[in-house]
């Protein structure tokens, strides 16, 4: 008879490509696998309802991949720091597989998850999936991380990358007494997100589940990744692969992304098109580095990086605050995409740089209010790539230019110079001429026909008071 071994699933829910998952099928046939739906993240204030019902939704169609090649996912509403070894203990499992986080809270949950599966005498064996390259992989010549990202893209990209790892194509069932066995170990049928207290109706940007992902994948590949290097940059055209979520959760393996990146390469015609293929591989090093950083400076997701702006006085007006959360600060671009978030789910991210900006330059409010806005609604919102970026936004983190002030008309006349998306997401502005709507510059009669605020600040002002505070904030820290 085979051991029976258990695959604990986190952010990797998907049978294709998942390292761990191989290597517990290499070790036996019989794989059993578990997600757990942890308190400890369900809990916490900072959880969008789009989130949960990608995960949700991600998790039924696992469950139905499962159930393709004869295997199971169970479900646990449970601590994992106890339902996991319980669970393997009473399947009687030999062997329980995982895949290493970098977060700091998944750092201390896994290591005790593996020290009460050494007590009852468990193998573990865990792996890096979620990475092309692992934290300890991407270091500089003397063996320090890096904390800028160009000499760690020029690392990262020469180093050969894994292809992706063998789908599971069939597991043996368990038996009846196993099952039960298992029911008695608290598992359960996976809830809804409404059942957890999460309500989103509205269309998500990417449906749920392998299959979508890799179509999505697909379909990118195919078009836009051509064209992405400018296409990229502008918030009313299709022109990212919007797979962010897919990546938070692991519905789709970086070794499949990168080696459909290989496909096209191969298959452009262009040195161009292989330039935009290159360029879109450095967003997925982006991910990747944020990563690293958490990992090795898990600090980042408390406060700033640079000592200027660890102490800095920030206002934090919540009129102020509640009119950014809400689109109605009266600058047309930030309103724009405040809204296409709270309505999406999703924010472009020449959009997300524009509103973060506006927030702790504009606004002076900290960064950490807005970086948790976003957790609560972002269906991709993950903490190393938010905190990342609210950092980058911020002048807070590991970036090497010391103050980014972006000016929202202008970013607009750049980035939106139709008025596309200010008019797709702020309807009552679609008869405002352009040139007035992305420069911003509405007179108070027609916002007030529109029932659209006028600018809670004045831009010029501010960022010049910003610019003063943080040469401040210098000369005492
Ligand atoms: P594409 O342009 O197709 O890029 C492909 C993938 O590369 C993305 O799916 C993502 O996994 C990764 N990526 C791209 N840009 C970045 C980046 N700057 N940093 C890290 N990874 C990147 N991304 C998240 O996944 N979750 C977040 O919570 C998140 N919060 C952000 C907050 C701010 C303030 C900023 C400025 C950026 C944030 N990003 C976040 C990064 C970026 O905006 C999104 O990854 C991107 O918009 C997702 O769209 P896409 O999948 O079409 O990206």
């Amino acid at each position: 008879m085979s051991d029976l071994v258990l695959f604990w699933h986190r952010r990797d829910l998907r049978i294709s490509d998942n390292l761990g998952l191989a290597m517990a099928r290499q070790r036996s046939p019989k794989v059993v696998s578990v997600f757990c739906l942890d308190p400890n993240i369900l809990d916490r204030d900072d959880v969008a309802p789009a989130r949960v019902t990608y995960m949700i939704g991600s998790l039924r169609s696992l469950q139905d991949r499962y159930a393709q090649v004869g295997g199971q996912l169970f479900i646990l509403n449970a601590d994992p720091r106890q339902g996991v070894p319980q669970l393997a203990t009473a399947l009687g499992a030999k062997a329980v597989f995982f895949n290493w986080d970098v977060e700091p809270y998944a750092h201390e949950r896994d290591r005790a998850v593996i020290s009460a599966l050494n007590d009852a005498k468990i193998e573990v064996t865990t792996c890096w999936d979620q990475l092309l390259h692992s934290p300890e992989e991407i270091q500089s010549g003397s063996g320090a991380p890096y904390t800028v990202y160009s000499p760690f893209w020029k690392n990262w990209s020469s180093k050969s990358k894994a292809e992706p790892a063998p789908d599971l194509k069939t597991v043996e069932g368990l038996s009846d007494r196993e099952l039960a066995e298992a029911q008695s170990a608290g598992t359960i049928a996976l809830p809804t997100a409404k059942e957890l207290g999460f309500v989103w109706d509205n269309p998500l940007m990417l449906d749920p589940g392998e299959q979508a992902a890799q179509e999505r994948l697909d379909e990118f590949c195919s078009r836009a990744i051509a064209n992405y290097r400018d296409q990229r940059n502008y918030p009313a055209q299709l022109g990212t692969s919007l797979l962010s979520a897919a990546l938070k959760f692991g519905v789709i393996g970086v070794r499949t992304l990168w080696a459909a990146t290989v496909d096209a390469t191969k298959q452009s015609r262009s040195d161009e098109t292989k330039e935009n293929i290159r360029v879109w591989r450095q967003e997925i090093a982006w991910r990747e580095f944020y990563q690293h950083a958490l990992y090795f400076f898990p600090e980042l997701a408390e406060g700033a990086y640079r000592k200027v702006l660890k102490t800095f006085p920030w206002e934090n007006n919540e009129t102020y605050f509640q009119a950014w959360c809400d689109g109605k600060t009266g600058y047309p671009i930030v309103d724009a995409a405040m809204r296409q978030m709270n309505e999406t789910g999703w924010m472009h991210n020449r959009c997300r740089m524009i509103v973060a900006s506006f927030l702790t330059k504009d606004l002076v409010v900290d960064y950490r209010l807005g970086e948790k806005y976003f957790m609560q609604r972002l269906y991709d919102g993950d903490l190393s790539a938010n905190n990342g970026g609210w950092q980058w936004s911020t002048s807070s983190g590991m970036d090497p230019k010391p103050l980014r002030i972006f000016n929202p008309a202008s970013q607009a006349k750049k980035f939106d110079p139709d008025g596309e998306y200010i008019r797709e997401w702020l309807p009552e502005l679609r008869r405002v001429e352009t040139e007035h709507l992305i420069a911003g510059k509405i007179d108070d009669d027609e916002r007030d026909r529109a029932g659209y605020p006028k600018p809670i600040i004045d831009h010029v002002v501010q960022q010049r008071k910003f610019k003063e505070m943080y040469q401040q904030q210098k000369q005492i820290t």
